[in-house]
């Protein structure tokens, strides 16, 4: 497989998106992430340990889409809810990657009526010619063209997530 982003490079983005959360809030301020999963897992585990100036807590939930037919209505299904609420918290939502943006615009308008003080997102990849909803994602780790990726979390039918790097599965 093609690698597409190495190792290396993903750690070094993500040590700049760290200085770039921790630089956004005042400091003193306690940061919950909320991780996606599964593909989040992996990016929110380096991340939390690059943001070694700030209180962080965190929590994980679970979405699967519905079958592709359904997708372009946006219809997201709930598999795992968090474990705590939201009110008046710092939240981070942590994705993996942002392609139609329909999944992360069901995930920012459920977390956002849960009253948190603040509400962002942080996502490892973006394909923005994918996109069919305009949605906002303040930290972005690397923009990429439209072509199926695997590893460093991200799946095909359940392998490659332990990856260490970012690869092009052909014939995708
Ligand atoms: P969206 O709702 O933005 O279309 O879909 C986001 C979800 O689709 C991601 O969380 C991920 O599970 C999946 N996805 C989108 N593009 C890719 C890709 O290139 N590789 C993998 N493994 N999953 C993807």
């Amino acid at each position: 497989m093609e690698v597409l982003l190495e190792s290396e490079q993903i750690q070094s983005r993500i040590r700049e998106l760290a200085a770039a959360i921790e630089r956004d809030y005042p400091p003193g301020e306690e940061i919950h992430l909320v991780c996606v999963l599964k593909g989040g897992f992996m990016f929110m585990a380096d991340l939390i340990r690059a943001m070694t100036g700030t209180r962080v807590t965190l929590d994980f939930i679970a979405v699967s889409s519905y079958a592709h037919s359904t997708r372009s209505s946006g219809e997201v299904r709930m598999l795992k809810d968090l474990d705590t609420g939201l009110e008046g918290r710092n939240v981070i939502i942590v994705e993996d990657i942002v392609d139609t943006g329909l999944t992360l615009t069901y995930l920012q308008d459920i977390l956002r009526a849960r009253a948190p003080k603040t509400l962002r997102t942080a996502c490892l990849l973006s394909k923005p010619s994918r996109r069919l909803v305009d949605v906002a994602v303040e930290y972005v780790g690397f923009t990429i063209e439209d072509r199926f990726v695997v590893g460093y979390g991200l799946d095909y039918a359940e392998k490659y997530r332990n990856l260490a790097h970012i690869a092009v599965l052909d014939g995708q």
